[in-house]
């Protein structure tokens, strides 16, 4: 079977899937979550808890939520989606709230509005840490040269414009070295604001390292 591409990297790294314990999800998006499954259907981390956070989890499996969505094509997509993706796994899955150290080292930050429970994570070990601003900002060369366009799959767009000032005034202020799930290569780097705006500047890649 070939491996989807972070299977492959964590093969590579020396890491067997059947070791990891927790899955961190930061929000109920497809692209977020399908890779705890493989194409075949079975569980990708089979041992693994798989943690999401409870505001998101309560608003994608509300009946009332999916009743409402149908009549848009992108958001019904995404109801059934978060529907077949955890079907039959319930009690793999555990629900945790903000501003929580949720793994060991990993504190829960309450980012909302690309969706209601959307989450941010701060990662700390010794002196280091970084942030891992999931989906805050999704291209940053559009939406941090731009913080108040408004994504089409932002669940909220205005809550997502206060959230996305909201953390990069704190990552800029805090000089926090930034992940963000669909940067460009390298997807690391800090955030300098620039007026009302913000810019990226990406860590230097050093392939010694
Ligand atoms: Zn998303």
């Amino acid at each position: 079977m070939q491996l989807a591409a972070p299977l492959q990297n964590l093969a590579a790294a020396g890491v067997d899937p059947k070791n990891i314990d927790v899955v961190l999800l930061s929000h109920l998006h497809p692209d977020h979550t399908n890779g705890i499954r493989n194409a075949d259907g079975s569980m990708a981390f089979p041992n693994a808890e798989i943690m999401v956070p409870s505001v998101d989890w309560a608003f994608w499996t509300s009946e009332e939520n999916t009743s409402k969505a149908q009549s848009n094509g992108m958001m019904k997509t995404y109801f059934a989606n978060v529907k077949k993706t955890f079907a039959g796994i319930e009690s793999k899955v555990t629900k945790y709230e903000w501003g929580k150290e949720v793994a060991p080292g990993i504190t829960s930050i309450s980012t909302p509005g690309h969706t209601p429970g959307h989450t941010s994570f701060a990662v700390a070990s010794g002196n280091a840490k970084i942030l891992i601003q999931s989906d805050v900002t999704n291209i940053p060369e559009l939406f941090l040269r731009n913080p108040d366009w408004h994504a089409a799959f932002d669940v909220d767009g205005d809550l997502a414009q206060q959230t996305r000032h909201k953390f990069y005034d704190m990552a800029a202020a805090e000089k926090m070295t930034v992940v963000g799930f669909h940067f460009t290569f390298p997807s690391i780097g800090h955030v300098e604001k620039d007026g009302t705006k913000y810019r990226l500047i990406p860590s230097a890649w050093n392939p010694t390292i």
